[in-house]
């Protein structure tokens, strides 16, 4: 559920791994208001449903709204995934998991012991922050155009968080672009740092999956760094949540295929409207 919700790749995701495991659910995308959250849980809870994607605006609301919430999206605030069992919602946020997820299983790269740095510092960058530091990352430096929501998401990293200016680019091993510059159709500069700093030997992770290969990830390639688009934590908070709604092992790679031809390698989409967030 979302508003709007209609560009979403969730269902597709979802659909996909309902009919690679046999099982005979489905997935639909809910337009819900700003303000619907409680009639919509009320709604899940009489009709049954087993699970619930949530997706801006109501990723807070949910948090509160729910029985219970992880640990996870009890520090972040935030729940992307709602899970029915015996008529108690629990709350969780798989997307710093996901993004976890899609650095070991797309890149081989973990991040324990590593220097990692995230530009931004809204909703997705918090759960990634949050995410590299539970993983074990030696620091945690977040850059960040307002100083006070960074100093907000580096808390996230405890002891290992810290505020960094772009002079610290360079000697991360892993930079993670957290804003929605560089995403299709968005307005502002195309990159948020400049990509001067970038080098052979870092690793360069894109939240932004449309296009598949954003401006950034376009000058780290051509500067000799390893890339990662955000296509494969997007995938993989999906799979998260599926396996808390069925407590099946989710066909992460039927998921895949199921959404990597719907993204042009330009921006937007095949067949439908340009994406934001899954
Ligand atoms: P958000 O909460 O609105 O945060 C936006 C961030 O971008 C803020 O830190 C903001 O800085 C910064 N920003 C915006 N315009 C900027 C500019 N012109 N120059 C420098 N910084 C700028 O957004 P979000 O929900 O975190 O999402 C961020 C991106 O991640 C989106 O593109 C979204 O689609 C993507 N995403 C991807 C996935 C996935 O699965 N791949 C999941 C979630 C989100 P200030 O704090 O200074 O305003």
């Amino acid at each position: 559920m979302g508003d709007p919700i209609g560009h979403s790749l969730s269902p597709l995701l979802h659909n996909a791994a309902f009919d690679t495991l046999g099982l005979d659910w489905v997935s639909v995308a809910f337009p819900v208001p700003a303000g619907g959250v409680a009639d919509a849980l009320a709604g899940m809870r009489v009709l049954g449903i087993v699970g619930l994607s949530v997706t801006m605006p109501h990723k807070h609301d949910a948090a509160l709204l729910v029985d219970e919430c992880t640990d996870v999206a009890g520090r972040l605030g935030v729940v992307n995934c709602i899970t029915q069992t015996n008529g108690r919602l629990t709350g969780d946020s798989t997307d710093g998991a996901g993004f976890i997820e899609a650095l070991r299983r797309g890149c081989h790269f973990d991040p324990g012991g590593r220097r990692c740095l995230v530009v931004g510092a809204g909703g997705a960058a918090r759960a990634v922050v949050m995410a590299l530091a539970d993983a074990g990352a030696d620091e945690v430096v977040v850059v960040n155009r307002t100083r006070a929501r960074a100093e907000a998401a580096a808390a996230l990293a405890g002891g290992r968080g810290r505020v960094g200016a772009e002079a610290d680019v360079a000697h991360a091993e892993l930079v993670v672009q957290a804003t929605a510059l560089g995403m299709a159709g968005s307005d502002g500069p195309p990159v948020p740092i400049d990509p001067e700093a970038l080098h052979d030997g870092q690793l360069v992770a894109d939240l932004v999956y449309s296009p598949a290969v954003t401006p950034l990830l376009a000058a780290a390639r051509a500067r000799g760094a390893q890339t990662m688009g955000g296509l494969g934590m997007l995938v993989h908070q999906a799979a998260l949540a599926l396996e808390r709604w069925t407590g099946m092992e989710a066909p992460a790679d039927a998921m895949w295929e199921a959404v990597q031809g719907r993204i042009s390698p330009t921006g937007g989409m095949r067949g439908t409207p340009p994406v934001g967030d899954a």
